[in-house]
């Protein structure tokens, strides 16, 4: 399985998050599930992606260095170390190889010669270009006519562009024109330059998986241009099938927006804990949305998370209490078979497309169900090796009940549910921020009732 990584100029966002956990749950089914040995692949870009996928702009790794007045090399590992420390707090596993795009000159030069050597690309004073008109099957991907692609990026074209075609596409750039103080250059037989961006996912994929691999997954927004060019550079070169199976992960919207760093709405995984959520609470979001649909990030939805998961984890609470009295017996055959079909009705939603949000509930009507407390507690456990929610790790930590909390706290609450009754919501957010620094959190259901969950102070 290879995964499109990250592009290492700036930090990890959200809508990341949202991709590399979908990555880590397949990979969760297929090893835990279905029995698999997954050899997980993942890339680091540090070098060669420009700010426009279609070969415009800067390099946006140059663009990070002169905004942080860094080197180019420590932006990368800075920013890179970021990135992994975004993923463990996830709870996202190691892929098995991680691999920078700057350790890979030499694999990826190799690739290049290859495609210039059978007239898949071509030589020219600016930069190396892959050919698409001579890849038979360019546009198989994304399903749009070349010729529509053509008159959409011919706006763009530049002056001084020796491509043939619009379309084309940089497997190296010379250190000249707009690169001629480029940081990061190496030798090639084209002279001094660096790699396109594509070109390492074609080389890097080839190095440790093989000419054909079972899955590779990306954000949509690789569809229609990252994901045909590294499928037309590797099997121009190799003359085998690039991949098996493509999986595409939709965007994570912020209030029905676009995130964007001119909005407001650029959240990290930092903002979220900042705000005391835990980040397992937008774990559980990131669960409530199948990987293909858009799903829409707000606050009040994140809230609906932790209390979803917080009624997991006092589930437990309860469980293993009940638990320390009860002896597990044997199961009736009909209580048995109920168990059985839960599990395997869970199993069968994740194996089939990734079916997360269905899996979820089935697992809730288990919970619900009148199955016993051991067996209650087993498909908790077992699942939540797939779900990755720490649920046993953050049991027995103290949550309050309503009946804790002070009354000063309690007329807060009342006041502010009269402020949203009256859609007063500037004023009720302003008790919001009061009690949150009191210390507690408000989840506002459905019915317009709101509950106090937990400390603040508790869940760190
Ligand atoms: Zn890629």
């Amino acid at each position: 399985m290879y995964t499109c990584g990250p592009t290492v100029y700036d930090y990890p966002h959200i809508g990341h998050g949202r991709k590399y956990i979908m990555d880590d749950i397949l990979r969760r089914v297929l090893e835990q599930i279905e029995g698999y040995e997954v050899n997980h692949v993942q890339n680091v870009t540090d070098v060669g992606h420009l700010v426009s996928d279609a070969d415009e702009g800067e390099d946006k790794l140059e663009k990070g260095a002169k905004k942080s007045g860094k080197s180019v090399w420590d932006v990368a590992r800075f920013f890179e170390s970021e990135f992994q420390k975004d993923m463990d707090t996830l709870n996202i596993l190691k892929p098995t190889t991680v691999c920078r795009a700057t350790d890979h000159i030499p694999e990826q030069i190799a690739l290049v010669q290859k495609l210039v050597a059978k007239g898949y690309a071509y030589d020219t004073p600016e930069a190396v270009y892959f050919d698409v008109y001579t890849f038979h099957d360019y546009t198989k991907l994304f399903g749009q006519k070349l010729e529509e692609k053509l008159v959409k990026s011919r706006d763009e074209v530049r002056e001084g562009n020796y491509k043939k075609h619009p379309a084309d596409f940089a497997v190296w750039f010379k250190r000249i024109g707009r690169f001629e103080n480029h940081t990061m250059h190496w030798d090639s037989p084209w002279g001094d330059g660096f790699p396109g961006w594509h070109i390492e996912c074609s080389a890097m994929s080839i190095k440790y998986l093989g000419e054909t691999i079972d899955i590779h997954t990306g954000g949509i927004d690789h569809l229609a241009t990252h994901h045909p060019n590294e499928i037309a550079q590797s099997e121009a070169a190799t003359g085998k099938q690039f991949v098996k199976f493509w999986i595409h992960h939709a965007f994570l919207m912020i209030d029905g927006a676009k995130m964007s760093k001119s909005k407001d709405n650029f959240y990290r995984i930092s903002d979220v804990e900042n705000k005391g959520f835990s980040p397992m609470d937008l774990r559980y979001f990131y669960l409530t949305a199948h990987y293909r649909k858009t799903l829409n990030f707000t606050w009040g939805a994140l809230e609906g998370s932790r209390y979803a998961r917080q009624k997991l984890i006092n589930e437990i609470t309860v469980l293993e209490n009940q638990l320390k009295t009860e002896k597990r017996t044997a199961l009736s055959n009909e209580k048995l078979q109920k168990v059985n079909a839960f599990s395997s009705q869970i199993k069968a939603h994740l194996c089939d497309d990734l079916k997360i949000p269905q899996a979820l509930a089935t697992f809730w009507d288990a919970l619900k169900s009148n199955i016993p407390s051991a067996d209650k507690l087993d498909l908790i456990y077992d699942f939540d090796t797939i779900f990755g929610l720490r649920l046993r790790e953050d049991t027995g930590k103290q949550f309050q009940k309503i009946s804790d909390i002070p009354d000063s706290v309690k007329l807060l609450v009342s006041e502010r549910e009269k402020l949203r009754a009256e859609k007063r919501w500037d004023e009720s957010d302003v008790i919001r921020l009061k009690i949150e620094s009191l210390g507690y959190l408000i989840e506002d259901t459905k019915t317009g009732s709101n509950l106090i969950l937990n400390s603040k102070k508790s869940l760190k």
